[in-house]
C-alpha cells in the first residue's frame, strides 16, 4: 500500500484522482454500486453532488431534477412542475427511494448521454442519501485500512435558499457529525457559487478545504462572474476563502494556430501563484476535448505539462493505470 492510499490529504508524486459521480463511466452515476466500484478501483476521493428532498434530507444527485436519471415520469406522472421537470425537492425520501435510477439521458432525453456506457433501463439501482454514502466510504475505510476522502458539492445554493432550505448549513452539520471538521480531514467541499463559498467560510465557520468550481458566465450556473475570477486579481481574492479551484478542462488550454497542439491558457500557473490547488473536470475516456486523440495523451498532458493537483474523472481505473505507467 502506498502512502497515497493512506493519506489522500497531502499531495506527493501524483495528482488526486477524484471519482466524478463514482465510477460513472461504468455504472449509473451516484449509485452506491458506482461508488463502491470507484472505491475498489483506488480513487482518492469520491464525489457527491448534494441536493435536498421535500422532507429536508440531503440526497446525492447531480441535478436538482430527477427526470434525466430515473423513471420518475412513469411513476409520478402528476408531479411535474410547470416547466415540465420533476424536482428532487418535491419528493420525500420514502418516495425517492422507490425510483429506479438509470444511466443518464442526454439533454433532450432522446437517448443515453454516453451510448457506450451501462445499458439504459437495465439493472436495479436506488437513490442514495449523503449519510448513507458517507457511511459506505467510512465503512470501507475501516474494513480496508484505506483513507479515501469525500468531495461533496453544494448544488444550486441560491435556488435551494428560495426553496427555504439551507443545504450548506445542513451539510456542515452532517460532516461534523461524521468527524469532518478541519483542513486535515479527508474532505473537500465544492461549489460554483462564490457567494455561498464565502458564506461557508466567513459566516458558517467552515474550517474544511474549499474548492471554487469555475464555469462560464454563459451557463448561468450562479451569479458568480467567472471571467473576473480567472484574473490574477480575482484569484488572489478567491484565495482568501478557497483552497483551490475546479475549472472546466477547456479553460486550461487553447489550441495553437500553427499546429493545432494544446497550449496552456496560463490559468493553472496563475492559480498556483495565488496559492490555489487546481482540480479540473471532467476527464472521460469516451469523450475527449478538442486537440487530444487518446485518453493517455489527455491525462499525461494535463498532469505533466500543466501540473494539475487533482482531476475529476468518470474512469478512475484507466486514470490510475496511466499515472502508474507514465511516472
Ligand atoms: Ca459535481
Amino acid at each position: 500500500m502506498s502512502d497515497r492510499t493512506l493519506s489522500p490529504t497531502a499531495r506527493d508524486d501524483r495528482p488526486l484522482v477524484i471519482a466524478h459521480r463514482g465510477a460513472s463511466g461504468y455504472l449509473p452515476e451516484h449509485t452506491q454500486e458506482a461508488k463502491a466500484l470507484a472505491y475498489a478501483m483506488g480513487a482518492d476521493f469520491l464525489e457527491q453532488d448534494v441536493v435536498a428532498s421535500r422532507d429536508d434530507v440531503l440526497i446525492v444527485s447531480h441535478d436538482i431534477h430527477l427526470d434525466r436519471v430515473s423513471d420518475v415520469a412513469a411513476r409520478f406522472p402528476n408531479r411535474r412542475r410547470d416547466d415540465g421537470r420533476f424536482y428532487v425537492r418535491d419528493f420525500d425520501l420514502a418516495e425517492l427511494k422507490t425510483l429506479n435510477i438509470q444511466e443518464r439521458l442526454n439533454d433532450d432525453a432522446s437517448g443515453p448521454a454516453f451510448p457506450g456506457r451501462f445499458p439504459l433501463g437495465q439493472g436495479q439501482f436506488r437513490i442514495v442519501t449523503l449519510a448513507q454514502e458517507i457511511e459506505l466510504v467510512q465503512g470501507l475505510n475501516r474494513s480496508t485500512g484505506r483513507n479515501v476522502g469525500i468531495y461533496p458539492e453544494i448544488k444550486a445554493p441560491a435556488w435551494h435558499h428560495q426553496e427555504g432550505v439551507d443545504v450548506a448549513a445542513m451539510l456542515l452539520q452532517m460532516l461534523a457529525h461524521y468527524g469532518y471538521e478541519s483542513k486535515q480531514d479527508p474532505v473537500f467541499v465544492q461549489c460554483f457559487d462564490a457567494q455561498e463559498l464565502k458564506r461557508l467560510r466567513q459566516d458558517l465557520g467552515c474550517q474544511l478545504r474549499l474548492i471554487q468550481l469555475v464555469g462560464e458566465n454563459s451557463w448561468a450556473e450562479s451569479a458568480t462572474d467567472y471571467d473576473q475570477m480567472r484574473t490574477a486579481q480575482g484569484l488572489a481574492k478567491l484565495a482568501r476563502v478557497a483552497d483551490g479551484i475546479g475549472p472546466w478542462i477547456d479553460q486550461l488550454y487553447t489550441l495553437a494556430e500553427i499546429d493545432g497542439q494544446p497550449v496552456s491558457s496560463g490559468l493553472v500557473r496563475m492559480a498556483h501563484d495565488a496559492g490555489l490547488q487546481v482540480h479540473p473536470y471532467t476527464f472521460r475516456a469516451d469523450a475527449f476535448p478538442q486537440g487530444f486523440d487518446s485518453y493517455n495523451e489527455l491525462v499525461c498532458w494535463f498532469v505533466y505539462e500543466l501540473k494539475i493537483d487533482g482531476l475529476f474523472t468518470d474512469f478512475t481505473d484507466l486514470t490510475l493505470d496511466i499515472l502508474r505507467s507514465s511516472r
